[in-house]
């Protein structure tokens, strides 16, 4: 069964981030998800090994980029309700300050905090990397980015107490330099958005499919089955394979 990767950022009414989905559509596409007998999980739990329980069990994973409060105060509510799971890929500059320069969002909202990250946590969602300061990973010196890989997931490890595994390289933007140093700076996976061109899909290389603000629930049913934006995981089983290989 090809699994499917959402990507959420904002979840809010205000539709003052483009990236934002208004929480009764959030709340739609998660009972969406449900009636079509799926199940949400994290990131780290999509790609574990098959286990007994999971054998047949349908799963669409649920990520979010940035670490936004309205993560905590909308989205996590209705993740618990639906009994769901979901990655959280946080900025740690945004959770440490609550101050970011977005490149392409002017407008940047408040952040969760670390206490709030925590209670997610031990709620069984899963808290990933996105980098100390968002910066675009292609455009800065190739030791400066591995800073912003290794520092990153250790002051987020440090600061919830669990091993960081997963990392989303900001806006999507990633070479295959930067791909190298993932492993190396300890994560086992790593999230993308659409692929750049010469990479292929990889344990750190995982495409994701964007939903956002102008994806009415037709679009988002077709971005569900994949006829839109970054096709699914198709090759879920061989990634499967390489993961379990490696754990
Ligand atoms: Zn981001």
């Amino acid at each position: 069964m090809p699994l499917t990767v959402l990507n959420y950022h904002s979840i809010r009414n205000d539709g003052e981030l483009p990236l934002s989905v208004t929480v009764q559509e959030f709340r739609w596409q998660m009972q969406f998800i449900a009636d079509k007998g799926y199940h949400g999980v994290s990131l780290e739990e999509g790609f574990k090994k098959t286990g007994k329980n999971k054998k047949n069990r349908k799963e669409i994973v649920l990520t979010f980029d940035d670490g936004y409060l309205d993560n905590y105060t909308e989205a996590f509510p209705v993740l618990l309700e639906f009994g769901f799971t979901a990655t959280f890929f946080v900025t740690v500059d945004f959770i440490e300050h609550n101050m970011i320069t977005w490149h392409e969002r002017p407008e940047q909202g408040a952040a969760m905090s670390w206490g709030n990250l925590r209670e997610m946590t031990l709620a069984g969602m899963c808290v990933g990397s996105h980098t100390l300061s968002h910066s675009r990973l292609s455009e800065i010196p190739a030791a400066q980015s591995m800073r912003e890989l290794s520092e990153s997931g250790a002051v987020i490890g440090e600061r919830l107490g669990t091993q960081v595994l997963s990392f989303a390289y900001p806006s999507g933007d990633f070479t295959r330099e930067v791909m190298e140093m993932v492993p190396e700076a300890g994560y086992a996976m790593a999230a993308a958005l659409a692929l750049p061109p010469g990479i292929v899909e990889d344990r750190y290389s995982i495409p994701r499919t964007g939903i956002n603000v102008r994806d009415c629930r037709w679009r988002y049913r077709l971005k569900m089955c994949g006829v839109l934006g970054t096709p699914p995981v198709n090759q879920m089983v061989k990634l499967g394979r390489i993961f379990n290989k490696k754990n």
